[in-house]
């Protein structure tokens, strides 16, 4: 294996790190609070995880569990009030939400500047048009690992596999906004292969266990990893077959431990920004 390696931990720890610093400087204590509908296991790990780490760098932070039985309406007043709270910054709705609630209301019903997911409509239309605003978790992270990577963005040509609106989307638009020259590709590109082989930097988010190929990979690209599968063996696997891109890319990151832990580091970012923005 030649490649480098990108350590998503430590990038994340040092920008938990220096979050914890800024924040004991402010004199108040940003307040996060996560909600949470049913119970839905993968969903209950996310959110403790969020709760301790937002803890960890001095934030109020706090679960709003709701029963799997709670309705559209009563989702929506809960985070009114939450909307309405000034102690609260951020709000994060925890998705996947129960077959009676439309997912796409709830996002758009979030006060955008306690949007710290980064999905509210308003939110990702500033992302488009290259404004600032929050910006999504994981896509966020991923471009923190270029940096720390020391990647040159300006110019490269970007492959980006997946169009979520969670990932894929504001992934293209943030390369964009780095002056990537930016190619989306999905379940719908003809000869996806030949489209990954001209990046010279490929982010995989598309949720198919090593569906990215060693030889999709061109030589010395940069390999971000975003997907995260189960295999029913137990093991976790990323969207990229790690040690065949290994062999030949430049640097790739791993699963787990590579864009994984920045998705939570970015939320905590994001809730800093969104206070500091609110309280002026
Ligand atoms: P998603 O909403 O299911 O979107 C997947 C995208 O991949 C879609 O745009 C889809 O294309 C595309 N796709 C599916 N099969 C394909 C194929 N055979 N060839 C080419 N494109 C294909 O998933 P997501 O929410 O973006 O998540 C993607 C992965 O990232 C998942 O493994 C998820 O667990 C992981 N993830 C990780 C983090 C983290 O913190 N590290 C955060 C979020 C997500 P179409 O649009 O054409 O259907």
């Amino acid at each position: 294996m030649t490649a480098t390696i990108i350590d998503g931990k430590a990038v994340a720890a040092a920008l938990r790190q220096d979050i914890a610093a800024r924040v004991a400087g402010l004199g108040f204590r940003p307040g996060l609070r996560v909600v949470r509908v049913g119970e839905d296991p993968a969903s209950g790990v996310y959110v403790r995880n969020k709760d301790k780490a937002a803890q960890q760098v001095g934030f109020d932070s706090a679960t709003i569990a709701l029963p799997a039985s709670t309705t559209e309406a009563e989702l929506l007043e809960q985070v009114a009030r939450l909307n309405a709270d000034p102690a609260v910054d951020g709000i994060l709705v925890q998705l996947p939400l129960p077959p009676q609630i439309r997912a796409d209301r709830v996002v758009a019903a979030v006060a955008p500047e306690k949007d710290v997911d980064g999905f509210h409509p308003l939110n990702a239309g500033l992302l488009a048009s290259g404004q600032p605003g929050l910006t999504p978790c994981t896509p966020k992270g991923v471009m923190h690992l270029l940096k720390a990577a020391g990647v040159a963005l300006p110019g490269a040509r970007a492959v980006v596999v997946g169009r979520s609106n969670i990932v894929g989307r504001p992934m293209a638009q943030l390369l964009l906004a780095a002056d990537c020259t930016v190619t989306i590709v999905h379940s719908r590109t003809r000869d996806l292969p030949a489209e990954c082989r001209r990046a010279e930097i490929l982010v995989a988010a598309v949720g198919r266990p090593e569906m990215v190929r060693g030889d999709w990979v061109a030589e010395g690209a940069t390999v971000i990893d975003v997907g995260i599968n189960r295999l029913p063996d137990g093991r976790l696997v990323g969207d990229v077959a790690f040690a065949e891109a290994a062999a030949h890319c430049g640097a790739i990151t791993p699963v787990p431990g590579g864009v994984g832990p920045m998705t939570i580091a970015c939320l905590l970012e994001n809730t800093l920004d969104a206070a500091l923005a609110r309280r002026g």
